[in-house]
């Protein structure tokens, strides 16, 4: 087995040859489809291709929309509370 092959998201399948043998295949890695890191929710608009296209080019790029709104009006609460004193 091939040190490549020795993930575990790659299912194992067992077929008959012709011969009578059964064989070990690896069936096709199953990819993930990115998810938001707070809600878990799927990030919409990100695809195969470029790097510009495989992640969002605006702060918090791991985070939905929503979450990311949420996540600039906290940091801008907390810096106005800094701010403050
Ligand atoms: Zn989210």
């Amino acid at each position: 087995m091939k040190p490549s092959q020795r993930v575990s998201m790659r299912r194992k399948k067992f077929v008959k040859t012709p011969g009578g043998r059964t064989k070990e295949v690896f069936a096709k890695k199953i990819s993930k489809k990115p998810i938001c890191a707070l809600c878990k929710k799927p990030l919409h608009g990100i695809g195969k291709g470029a790097k510009t296209k495989r992640r969002a080019e605006r702060p918090y790029p791991n985070l939905c929309a929503s979450c990311s709104r949420k996540k600039i009006i906290q940091d801008a609460r907390k810096r106005f509370l800094s701010i403050q004193e």
